[in-house]
């Protein structure tokens, strides 16, 4: 049995972090943890904490530390993490990467890397108002490069596709600034620690499963 892969996606917001993510999670088993959905699951619920997180959500701002911190640090400490995990969003600031360390030395746990997607600005842009997303099993399209077989309906589970109020171009730009300004810090903080990976955000579909691969073995 292959030792476990303990593994954080770090990139602007459309850079391609969770297809890679759904990518690695099905190549060595391992689950993903996408802070984005929880937080949509639970705004769509309209749980207590749901509630404050829409606002920022659809501002394109970060959802406070304390609440996602709270999210992250239950979902870890479930059973199913034995073979590792795959944190897509996670952490966004310094006071998230200071408590997923906090988390992981009191467990005995270590990282083995911070795999780093890249994009330019107006690619990303181009890509996340295009995306269409299905707010019912959570499938996601594009519509010039990945798009549904019948228009505005998911092929999964039939359900209406939407565009993400955040995938708006105005949200989109405010995304990216608030990436560069409270997560793009934390690359120096997992540099000095040697976990780095720098991947591409624009490689086709089937080069990517073998790239991956050769990455992390
Ligand atoms: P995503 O789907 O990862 O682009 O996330 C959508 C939105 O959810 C973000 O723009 C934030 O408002 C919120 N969000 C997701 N993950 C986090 C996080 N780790 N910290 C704060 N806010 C988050």
């Amino acid at each position: 049995m292959r030792r476990p892969l303990r593994i954080i996606m770090l990139g602007p917001p459309g850079s391609g972090k969770g297809t890679r993510a759904h990518i690695i999670s099905e190549l060595y088993g391992i689950p993903v943890i996408t802070t984005g959905d929880m937080l949509r699951e639970a705004v769509a619920k309209g749980t207590e904490y749901g509630k404050t997180a829409g606002g920022y959500m659809s501002r394109g701002e970060l959802v406070p530390d304390e609440i996602v911190n709270g999210v992250v640090g239950e979902r870890l400490g479930r059973s199913d993490l034995e073979n590792g995990f795959i944190l897509d969003g996670f952490p966004r600031s310094t006071p998230q990467a200071e408590f997923l360390d906090d988390f992981l030395e009191e467990h005995g746990l270590k990282l083995d890397y911070v795999i780093h997607v890249t994009l330019e600005d107006e690619a990303i842009v181009k890509r996340l108002s295009n995306r269409r997303s299905c707010p019912n099993c959570g499938e996601v399209y594009h519509l010039v490069s990945k798009p549904p077989k019948k228009e505005g309906v998911c092929d999964r589970c039939g359900s209406e596709l939407i565009l993400r109020g955040d995938d708006r171009p105005e949200v989109i730009r405010n995304r990216l600034a608030v990436y560069r300004e409270k997560t793009q810090p934390l690359l120096d903080r997992y540099m000095k620690k040697g976990l780095i990976k720098e991947v591409p955000g624009d490689y086709s579909m089937d080069r990517l499963s073998e790239q991956l691969k050769r990455m992390l073995g």
